[in-house]
């Protein structure tokens, strides 16, 4: 049996609204009070970015568009530069965004994008498809996408964190370096009251090359349904698709009555069932914001209502 997860709810029942994250699972290292500050620092100016465009009254995903911009240039998120790193080595990245009306980009195994989501983003609306590996450079120079040398996404702090997963895995230990940590996602409320999700992520360290997880997966780690709720998870990816997570906030809201904190809750419990923990953030088209992370897990995370600006780390 899962342990209780811890929950909250932020907000207000309609208007404009923002919510992002930066990653949840359990810390093998406590965050330095410098790295705290970066990062505190970093959720302020994506809420801020993401907010003046709701402010604006500019569509749900242009918000969740600004406020991922934001973080995947920071280096202290798992997503852009920063990314974790696989087990060669290099930063693979995976994205996608999801609107309320069923509109879906994503794409996974990117090298070269300095925004993943905008390869996301690209994808919905320059191509009739929904999710593309390993995009060429001619197709993502094509869709007008940034590109920089998969150097740029490579701090030392990543490289420490492989160095040390692969002395865990040499010395048979359990083999864990902060893996979880950092990826990013955001959902937005508009002034027509539609809801966009969107996640970016570099994964998990020490990954195998080609591995992908929940985030890019339509209904695992990100959704938005405007009939219930705009979803994105992080965690252990391989568990959150196995438990189908974000449709399945959606499905409990949507056909099971449940409200967005029950669902979100009974999401997270089965994950943790699984053997697995991370953290949610939902945002219904109408009702107020949830937030919630496993036990023992941590999460950052803040939300932007009204001239509400909280962010926790
Ligand atoms: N869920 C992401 C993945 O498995 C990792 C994370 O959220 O930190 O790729």
């Amino acid at each position: 049996m899962a342990n209780a997860p811890h929950m909250l709810e932020a907000g207000g029942e309609d208007g404009v609204f923002l919510v992002i994250h930066g990653g949840a699972g359990r810390r093998v290292h406590e965050m330095s009070e410098e790295r705290r500050a970066e990062t505190d620092a970093a959720l302020h100016a994506a809420l801020e970015a993401g907010y003046a465009k709701l402010a604006a009254g500019e569509p749900a995903l242009e918000a969740v568009v600004a406020a991922i911009h934001v973080m995947e240039d920071a280096p202290c998120f798992n997503a852009g530069r920063g990314a974790a790193l696989t087990l060669d080595g290099r930063a693979e990245m995976d994205s996608c965004v999801v609107l309320g009306d069923g509109s879906t980009g994503a794409a996974c195994g990117l090298t070269t994008a300095r925004h993943p989501i905008d390869v996301a983003r690209a994808v919905m609306e320059r191509t009739p498809h929904v999710l593309f590996a390993e995009p060429s450079a001619e197709q993502l120079d094509e869709w007008g996408i940034e590109q920089v040398p998969n150097d740029y996404f490579v701090t030392d702090a990543r490289r420490a964190s492989l160095e040390e997963f692969k002395r865990g895995l040499a010395t048979g230990g359990e083999a864990q370096a902060d893996p979880r940590h950092g990826t990013i996602g955001a959902v937005a409320r508009d002034r027509d009251g539609r809801v966009a999700a969107g996640t970016s992520t570099g994964g998990i360290t020490g990954q195998q090359p080609g591995r992908v997880g929940d985030s890019p997966i339509c209904g695992a780690g990100t959704y938005a349904n405007q009939s219930s709720v705009a979803v994105s998870c992080t965690g252990t990816g391989e568990k959150f698709i196995q438990e189908v997570a974000a449709y399945q906030v959606h499905a409990r809201v949507a056909l099971g009555g449940q409200t967005p904190l029950e669902a979100a809750r009974a999401m997270l419990e089965g994950v943790e069932d699984r053997g697995g923990d991370g953290g949610v953030i939902v945002l219904p088209a109408r009702g107020r914001a949830v937030v919630g992370f496993n036990d023992g897990a941590q999460m950052n995370y803040g939300w932007a209502y009204g001239s509400e600006r909280v962010t926790h780390e």
